[in-house]
């Protein structure tokens, strides 16, 4: 089955967050399926610089105020189809936003036409290929079943939207609707309308065959006006056709025997390389070298969604269980220097390094004891995946993807041996000292710790039920 990809970032060209490791790790996960993908990505200089070659396979005279093209090309396993439109695309450094930090004013253009060409490959535009189905990926990609609807013509594939972050909606004025290409009828609560604007996402969901997000449970919060963020009516409405399949990892680049980021290399049979990670996180983290003391660890944007507000009120719960704290991070800026200041306060036990540092990630995962995720809200979160595949024991709040991969050692979970890590809820300051002090008992009791981190160990986080998952639904809306 041929499957049209429309995503706005793909690791590794162009990443700004999770997004981009699934729009690129899914498509060699489907091959396996006898899916095969094609993605349409914007050409940033990045991915144009990258493409080296590459067909010319369809020219636009006009795309929202400029010339533009279709590249194909394959880069990096990636079966690439390139939206070259320099007057939207022909700029450096982060995809959205402008080295003077401003979302680019002409974001609203920008995204359309990478979905108006979406929705036209999907019609065929290309004589050569016929996709059965165009699957969206966020806010940026979600006019293509917009346009699929009004363009009112016989329909050519089925369209699945996938929401990576129900947070970022892209809304914009409504006196954009024309230069879109849009009918003035699509400006109703029925159509694109959405509380005074036009709602990308919206419209994705309302015209989308099916509707994914990246794991069951937030598929189900996600029905909730706590955490419907405004849709929760639209997505209750579309009922059935939403449903939640978990994010995978990329388990070649997130392998403890061959990683070459790691200091010290293991396998769920012999743990002793993560001596030599754990060593080297205490050095660059100014720790006290204390083979005793359980280190926990924090990788993660520093922002109120991450629960990230909250460690300096937990640090003191941490420093008298004889733990410390090691936090790889950047975001906020009074996080940020919370976290810093705590580091200068407690020198020795906590540890903090602001940026973002992938070599460093992996060294936290294959030596750090727990990874602590207090997320208010997490879609999937790819850390507690990670941690798990490390053998890093995860600490997470009860919700979205962290609440559907690690199982709490309960009572009964612990006795039948198949715990993974610690859950609570809901994400308070109490709560997690709680989640902390049980942690650090389990860890004093070694025979129950060895086997939550070998459990974890163990634990399928591949992209291979995800892919199978994303296939039957694609071939039940293929057109
Ligand atoms: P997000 O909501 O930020 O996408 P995820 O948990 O889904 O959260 O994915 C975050 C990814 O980015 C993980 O792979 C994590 O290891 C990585 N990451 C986050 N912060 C940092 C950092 N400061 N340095 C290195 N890697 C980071």
């Amino acid at each position: 089955m041929e499957v049209l990809s429309v995503a706005s970032e793909a690791f590794p060209l162009v990443k700004t967050g999770g997004l981009a490791d699934v729009v690129g790790a899914l498509p060699a996960a489907l091959a396996e399926q006898d899916v095969h993908v094609r993605t349409l990505l914007p050409g940033y200089p990045g991915v144009t610089d990258a493409l080296r070659g590459g067909e010319t396979v369809h020219l636009f005279e006009q795309l929202f105020g400029g010339p533009a093209r279709v590249i194909a090309a394959r880069v990096g396993g990636l079966d690439l189809l390139v939206l070259d439109a320099p007057h939207l695309f022909a700029r450096r450094g982060n995809p959205y936003v402008s080295p003077a930090g401003q979302d680019w004013p002409d974001n609203p253009l920008r995204f359309a036409a990478l979905a108006r060409a979406g929705a036209s490959i999907a019609q065929g535009l290309l004589p050569a290929w016929q996709p059965a189905v165009v699957h969206v990926h966020d806010w940026q990609a979600a006019l293509v079943p917009a346009y699929l609807h009004y363009d009112g013509l016989p329909k050519r594939a089925g369209s699945v939207i996938t929401v990576h972050n129900l947070a970022f909606q892209g809304q914009f004025p409504t006196l954009l609707l024309s230069s879109l290409g849009l009918p003035p009828s699509a400006l109703s609560m029925d159509g694109v309308e959405y509380y005074g604007s036009i709602g990308y996402l919206k419209a994705g969901l309302r015209f989308a065959d099916a509707i994914t997000t990246v794991s069951p449970t937030y598929a189900t919060e996600i029905r909730t006006a706590e955490a419907g963020m405004g849709l929760d009516g639209l997505i209750r409405q579309r009922g059935g056709m939403v449903q939640g399949i978990l994010n995978g990892l990329d388990d070649d680049v997130w392998d403890p025997t061959t990683d070459k980021l790691l200091a010290g290399r293991f396998s769920a049979g012999s743990l002793a390389g993560r001596i030599a990670n754990r060593a080297a996180v205490r050095t660059r983290m100014g720790l006290a070298h204390d083979a005793e003391a359980p280190l926990f660890a924090v990788i993660s944007r520093l922002t109120w969604q991450k629960g990230m507000d909250l460690l300096p009120a937990i640090i003191p719960t941490l420093l008298a269980g004889g733990a410390q704290l090691a936090v790889l991070g950047a975001g906020d800026g009074a996080i940020e220097a919370a976290v810093q200041g705590a580091a200068a306060s407690y020198p020795g036990q906590v540890g903090a390094v602001i940026g973002y540092d992938e070599a460093l990630a992996h060294q936290i995962q294959g030596g750090a004891d727990a990874l602590l995720v207090p997320s208010r809200f997490e879609p999937c979160g790819l850390t507690q995946l990670s941690a798990l595949r490390y053998g890093t024991v995860p600490v997470v709040a009860r919700t979205g993807g962290l609440a559907d991969t690690v199982i709490d050692a309960s009572p009964m979970a612990l006795a039948a041996g198949v715990a993974t890590g610690v859950q609570f809820a809901p994400v308070s300051p109490e709560m997690v000292d709680a989640a902390i002090h049980r942690t650090i008992a389990i860890f004093h009791d070694k025979p129950v710790w060895q086997k939550m981190q070998a459990n974890g160990m163990a634990t399928d986080v591949s992209w291979r039920d995800p892919a199978r998952r994303y296939a039957a639904l694609f071939r039940s809306v293929a057109a």
